[in-house]
């Protein structure tokens, strides 16, 4: 008989891939974050594809980032249309403080980016236009 999965199994669900930076392969997400993140996917009851997870410092600086990336407590999420507002409605009622809209352009290329950031570098809460990718 299989055991039931105690642990984990939240954060599987994104894939280290997904999540891994773009230039190095890097992937450190911090934990925390990847519950809150899949507590909100269970809430939006679809899947949350992600464009963009950890970036380390030299890869965010090459992509004009603003440093959220690295501290790995962001994500932006390929989403539009209506799931799009609703995924920003789910993501405050579930803590997080950072929303970037990313909603123009081709839909296929509409993001939402999301973190739980506070204080400090990244004054939060705050809601910013978010460079399309
Ligand atoms: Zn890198």
């Amino acid at each position: 008989m299989e055991r039931a999965p105690s642990h984990g199994t939240r954060r599987a669900v994104f894939s280290a891939r997904d999540l891994a930076c773009g230039h190095c392969g890097r992937v450190e997400m911090h934990p925390r974050f990847l519950d809150r993140l899949e507590v909100v996917r269970e809430a939006m009851g679809r899947d949350l594809p992600v464009l963009a997870g950890y970036r380390c410092p030299e890869h965010d600086a090459a992509v004009g980032g603003s440093g959220a990336h690295t501290t790995g407590r962001a994500v932006d999420i390929r989403i539009c249309g209506t799931d799009a507002l609703r995924l920003v409605a789910t993501a405050l009622r579930h803590g997080f403080t950072g929303i970037g809209v990313g909603q123009s352009g081709p839909s296929g290329g509409r993001a939402i980016h999301l973190d739980d950031l506070c204080g400090g570098r990244f004054p939060r809460p705050r809601i910013w236009n978010h460079k399309e990718t």
